[in-house]
């Protein structure tokens, strides 16, 4: 009898039910509580003088450095700010390239030369700390003698209360730079490329409207996750320690029935969920929707869309709210994109676009000629910019995790297209193949623009197949992993952009010079655009066989795996994309490039390591004492002359015994393969033999163990199974 698995089934039956939140009792009314934990402006207003809140909100818009003397009159009004919401300690919050959040705390607490205790935070102490941060990965940059990264402040995300237990700790989101400030993280990046983006795009929204002096991007992000409960995750030890079931036989009944999709939502994790929502409206992150995802214990979290630097904070914040607000429930939160095999995973859609300070998002359609030719010029410059570009979008969501999503025959396939919906693909061609630029079937159809049906609508529910999709009024991109930061592939999308209009102002200025209309000339490059970028658009069934074939004899790329998706970052275009744009410097993408296979190798080391323990140490005992059993039994029939009845017994036997010598080869071999890789000391090469030869024998021999979980006693399977991961609540 399996003790682990039982006892935890066990403590599922005895659990009170429901389990009472902790923030029962809280006003119905969201509003009178959102963002109760954050120095956001309203806070500012309060507890800084007007003079040094308005030269904040001035140094934010114009991403000036905040001055010496200012910071400490910040420093002292978020002080007083946290101290009346009892905070006794603050942390520099930053983003490792982990992809995970880490944080130094201090306490406000200290003591002067003279030995009295006074409570301090100085404005150098808001802006810059030097956390032991030796241990958090620098793909080589710090060497150990000079192993320190700093946290620097970053005023454009709001500082926030972080609240653990009865702890309280105001947090102030910072980058981590080594000490010659390159890059550590994943938000100098992000910032540097949203201010790339700007200086590229308000000179080409000025061809339409001089008014524009800022841009930015925009991200509403859809967070899919499982929850299962404590106990069970407990006693899987593949769960705890790579996020993922290794071993695992298909329930009998899986998510055939759809019947969980937008259905009712068990009263346990609807409870942790609202616990979940008003901890995040507590901390101004604008969650909205909650619905049942396709996968039994799949749900989904999505906000409203945010500035792109604080959206993507807020996701991270996200992350790690729902594992801790999950334990209070008993509960336990599964991020990773494959977390059961042969059932969806969880993805994390980033929907993009792009904003004008005079309040107009750029990739929405409008009613007037001149609106259209705006949206049409974002639009079709998004599009240019995928197709010159997907591969390096590519390498930003490739991780370990989504490779079981983006390879396997599952929303999303690894081969980035566009697909734009009917409506547009028709007035993509129009413009493409009318005669002149002037003529009027041309400005027929861009005045057509406004007369489109409602594209959100239409286009949102379309096509759940593609990569990358118009929604109406931004593009959904939905091949990043559910467990992956939204900075990396958004990084990407306004560096491309912002690559991709310069070219697009330098061309239509060229046609200008040579005295072309503004309009005329504008229309003459986005309809050469247009010409060039058919290969990238698709509106069929992203799944299919055939789109793959006809996807390579375009030259899409189809990088199933990490190592081969990573690839890219070693050429010249990959250097030239991050150099030019100014978002990383050589030596930064090689460290970043370093970080992403070092994380990959040790991924594939923990999988490949935990799967062979669980095998020897779990599986194989209690596969061999039942074997033991069956052998025994016909002996004995054996020994009274009754062998002939005994066939059931054999023919199983006979299959265990198959099973098990299928699982010796491939440990055999993995065991072989698994050394080579540790043998190289080429990062890449090791990514690619984990990948090629280790993963097809983990494969083997899991389905090996799965047949193995079909036939032995159940009394004796040590690991909980699927129908009692996915089933019970
Ligand atoms: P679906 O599940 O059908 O994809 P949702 O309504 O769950 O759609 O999500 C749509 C997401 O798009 C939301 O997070 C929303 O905030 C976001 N969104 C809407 N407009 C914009 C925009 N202009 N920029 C970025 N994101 C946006
Ligand atoms: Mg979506």
């Amino acid at each position: 009898m399996s003790h682990t698995r039982f006892n935890a089934l066990q403590t599922i039956e005895n659990r009170f039910e429901p389990l009472p939140s902790e923030l029962e009792g809280r006003p119905e009314n969201i509003a009178s509580y959102f963002g109760e934990n954050v120095f956001g402006d309203e806070s500012m207003k309060k507890y800084l003088p007007e003079k040094a809140y308005l030269s904040v909100k001035a140094a934010i818009q114009n991403h000036q450095k905040l001055n010496r003397e200012l910071a400490d009159v910040i420093a002292a009004g978020m002080k007083e700010w946290a101290q009346e919401k009892n905070c006794t300690h603050f942390a520099h919050w930053f983003q490792p390239l982990t992809g995970k959040t880490a944080e130094k705390h201090d306490s406000f607490f200290t003591m002067t030369h003279d030995g009295r205790v006074i409570e301090e935070f100085s404005g150098s102490a808001l802006v810059q700390q030097e956390p032991d941060g030796s241990s958090f990965p620098s793909g080589g940059m710090r060497s150990t003698f000079e192993a320190r990264g700093y946290t620097v402040w970053d005023p454009s995300s709001p500082a926030f209360i972080m609240e653990v237990g009865e702890g309280k700790t105001l947090c102030i989101p910072t980058i981590f730079v080594t000490y010659d400030g390159r890059a550590q993280d994943f938000k100098l990046p992000l910032l540097r490329s949203q201010n790339f983006l700007e200086k590229a795009a308000v000179p080409v929204c000025q061809l339409f409207d001089p008014k524009v002096t800022a841009v930015t991007a925009t991200l509403g992000w859809e967070q899919e996750y499982f929850v299962i409960d404590e106990a069970l995750f407990n006693a899987r030890p593949d769960l705890m320690l790579a996020g993922r079931t290794l071993l695992g036989r298909a329930a009998t009944k899986n998510q055939q029935l759809d019947d969980h999709y937008f259905g009712s939502i068990p009263e346990r994790v609807y409870h942790f969920m609202r616990d979940l929502e008003t901890e995040c409206h507590k901390l101004g992150i604008p969650v909205r929707t909650r619905h049942n995802e396709v996968a039994p214990g799949q749900f989904e979290v999505a906000p409203v869309f945010e500035e792109i630097n604080v959206a993507v904070d807020h996701n991270q914040l996200l992350m790690d709210i729902m594992e801790r607000v999950a334990r209070r429930h008993k509960l336990r939160v599964l991020l990773h994109e494959k977390p059961f095999a042969g059932i969806n995973g969880s993805g994390k859609h980033n929907n993009w676009s792009m904003g004008a300070n005079t309040g107009v998002n750029l990739l929405a359609p409008g009613d007037t000629p001149s609106r259209n030719l705006r949206f049409l010029t974002f639009f079709v410059n998004t599009i240019m910019a995928v197709y010159k570009h997907a591969d390096i979008l590519r390498a930003s969501i490739a991780h370990a995790g989504n490779d079981h999503r983006l390879g396997a025959n599952e929303a999303p396939p690894a081969i980035i297209s566009v697909f734009i919906g009917q409506a547009l693909t028709k007035l993509l061609s129009q413009i493409a193949n009318g005669k002149k630029t002037d003529d009027a079937a041309v400005q027929r159809a861009i005045d057509l623009i406004s007369k489109l049906p409602n594209l959100e609508l239409d286009n949102t529910d379309r096509n759940r197949t593609s990569p990358f999709a118009f929604t109406g009024n931004k593009f959904e991109i939905r091949a990043v992993g559910s467990s992956q930061s939204c900075s990396g592939p958004m990084t990407v999308m306004n560096t491309m952009m912002g690559l991709q209009l310069l070219d697009f102002k330098k061309d239509v200025d060229k046609l200008m010079g040579k005295g072309t209309d503004k309009g005329e000339a504008i229309l003459m490059v986005l309809k050469n655009y247009i010409r060039k970028l058919k290969p990238i658009l698709f509106e069929g069934n992203n799944y299919s066989e055939e789109w793959r074939e006809e996807a390579a004899q375009r030259g899409l790329s189809n990088h199933t795996n990490t190592p081969a998706a990573l690839e890219v970052l070693h050429t010249k275009h990959a250097q030239d994309f991050y150099g030019k744009s100014g978002v990383l410097k050589k030596s930064e993408l090689d460290a970043f490039l370093r970080v992403q296979l070092e994380a990959y190798n040790s991924r594939l080391d923990i999988e490949a390591k935990t799967l062979v323990e669980l095998v020897n140490s779990s599986i194989m005992p209690a596969v061999l004492r039942y074997q033991t059993e069956l052998a025994d039994n016909i002996a004995a029939l054996n020994n009274i002359g009754m062998d002939d009845s005994s066939n059931y017994q054999r023919d199983k036997l006979k299959r265990i015994v198959g099973h098990v010598s299928t699982i010796k080869s491939s440990l055999d071999k993995l065991e072989v393969a698994f050394t080579k890789a540790h043998d190289t000391d080429d990062l890449h090469r090791e990514a690619h033999l984990l990948c090629d030869e280790v993963k097809p024998q983990m494969d083997i021999v899991r389905e090996a163990v799965d047949a193995l979980e079909g036939v032995v006693d159940d009394q004796y399977w040590p690991l909980v199974k699927y129908r009692e991961l996915l089933f019970i609540r």
